[in-house]
């Protein structure tokens, strides 16, 4: 399967989808990873979920992504004697210890470690920002509020605390258990829910020990505190604009997207964009102007990835949704100012020989119009820093390991391809031109650029690159 775009396309999967046929159909239609929702999914489902994707990456054979996304310490009111109440401006509301069913006056927060963390004068967000409380007094009991904000309250409706800083680590108990039970799986990515410290980051990296990506949702204002070094111990992150717009101010939202943007670019880490981007089309089968605006901007702007949610997971036209998204990233591919302004957040290489071949490789396959542009990596690191370049011509990321190709699967412009180490130089170009051939990026007479560490195989070296013509059967030639 041959992609014509660059920025890539993440589908959650949920009861709309959760299909092998439907997954089928999304994947042909442009996701290239798929999200599995711990807040949503048990254990068995996500197994199943994986082996379905793995058999339809097996049918396409196409490398396909996964993304195992944690719950975290999401917050949630406990239950109402009669299923809801009516919180009315000005009035007084508590949180406390007591799993008693709540009423007018109070209810259960099962969560006894938030008594402790919250202040006075602190703001609890409800359902969505919803309802806005602010805390009057303290105690390990019970949190007293005033009413702000109100509206209906109901069972289980979440809590979102902006102004405190929580103690809970970012795994709860649960989060362990679906992590342990994610990495026993085929999957690529683990994504963390509300990560608010760089020690959030350390801690989950060592348990997850590199058998999978680390992902960090950044929906956090203490996250967006400490961002720079979030986002260095992480493998990738996500925009994750739902919770991220009801802990900040909705209008920041969009000028901190292109914040992180420009330093996840900057620092060669995948970006992913998350979260309502075509969100009428849960019900509709065509978006609104101001969602296509919006996927626009994430691609434009040079975002790895463009996430679907419930669009997806749960709504009434899950690969049309997909269908959408891939024309948009189509069409604004292809505009005539698109390079440019990728080009214009171009970033420098570091003092790397990698970066150094990386942005070299650009230059020569850009001046010699080249079709594309081949590199050798065992890890991905050398993927994502010729991703990083950003060049204007297709990149084939080649790794021995299946695992290194399917978690490429994420990072713009990488069309990712399975083979085995090249055993010599001349091997080494002969494959990198057939598969450019049989990939359909490149055709006999065409040329290509090829990077790779000499001696072959090892990780972390590359130092070489060739140019090399496709001949006549796809083979190397010079
Ligand atoms: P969620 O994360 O869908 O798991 O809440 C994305 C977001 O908050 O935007
Ligand atoms: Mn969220």
């Amino acid at each position: 399967m041959k992609r014509s775009r660059r920025v890539k396309i993440l589908a959650t999967l949920g009861p709309a989808s959760n299909d092998i046929k439907v997954i089928e159909e999304l994947a042909r239609a442009g996701a290239d990873v798929f999200r599995i929702n711990m807040s949503h999914a048990s254990h068995e489902l996500m197994r199943e979920t994986v082996a379905k994707i793995r058999q339809v990456e097996r049918t396409l054979r196409y490398p396909i992504g996964i993304l195992v996304d944690l719950q975290g310490p999401k917050l949630r009111v406990g239950t109402f004697a009669e299923g809801s109440v009516m919180l009315g401006k000005g009035e007084t509301f508590t949180l406390d210890a007591s799993d008693l069913p709540g009423d007018k006056t109070r209810v259960y927060l099962p969560h006894p470690e938030i008594l402790a963390s919250v202040s006075v004068g602190d703001r609890l967000l409800l359902d969505d920002g919803k309802i806005e409380l602010r805390v009057t007094a303290t105690s390990p009991e019970a949190i007293n509020t005033t009413v702000v904000y109100g509206g209906k309250l109901s069972n289980r409706k979440g809590v979102s605390l902006p102004d405190t800083m929580l103690t809970v680590g970012v795994l709860t108990e649960k989060d362990r258990a679906d992590l342990k039970a994610a990495l026993e799986t085929e999957i690529d990515w683990v994504a963390l829910s509300f990560v608010q410290r760089p020690e959030d980051m350390i801690e989950v990296r060592k348990l997850v020990q590199g058998r999978a990506g680390v992902l960090a949702k950044i929906e956090k204002p203490q996250a967006i505190d400490r961002l720079e070094e979030i986002i260095r111990l992480s493998d990738a992150i996500m925009i994750a604009r739902g919770d991220l717009g009801v802990e900040m101010p909705l209008e920041t939202v969009p000028g901190l997207q292109k914040r992180m943007i420009r330093m996840c670019r900057r620092l060669g880490k995948p970006v992913v964009v998350a979260t309502q981007m075509l969100e009428s089309m849960i019900t509709s089968p065509v978006p609104t102007r101001a969602e296509v605006s919006d996927v626009s901007i994430a691609v434009f702007e040079g975002a790895d990835a463009v996430m679907l949610s419930a669009e997806s997971a749960s709504g009434s036209y899950p690969v049309e949704a997909v269908v959408t998204m891939n024309k948009i990233a189509e069409a604004v591919e292809q505009d005539a100012l698109y390079q440019g302004i990728i080009r214009a957040q171009a970033t420098e290489p570091e003092a790397t020989a990698a970066d150094a071949i990386s942005a070299a490789t650009r230059q020569v396959a850009e001046t010699l119009d080249l079709a594309a542009i081949v590199t050798y990596t065992s890890s991905g690191s050398t993927g994502i820093r010729a991703s990083r370049e950003r060049p204007s011509k297709p990149i084939i990321a080649l790794s021995p390991k299946i695992t290194t190709v399917r978690r490429l699967s994420i990072v713009w412009g990488l069309h990712c391809v399975q083979t085995e180490d090249a055993i010599s130089l001349e091997d080494m170009v002969d494959r990198a031109c057939s598969i450019a051939y049989v990939e359909g990026l490149a055709r006999p007479g065409d040329r290509v650029a090829i990077t790779a560490g000499v001696p072959l195989g090892t990780p972390g070296a590359t130092n070489m690159l060739r140019i090399a013509f496709v001949g006549q059967d796809g083979a190397g030639g010079s």
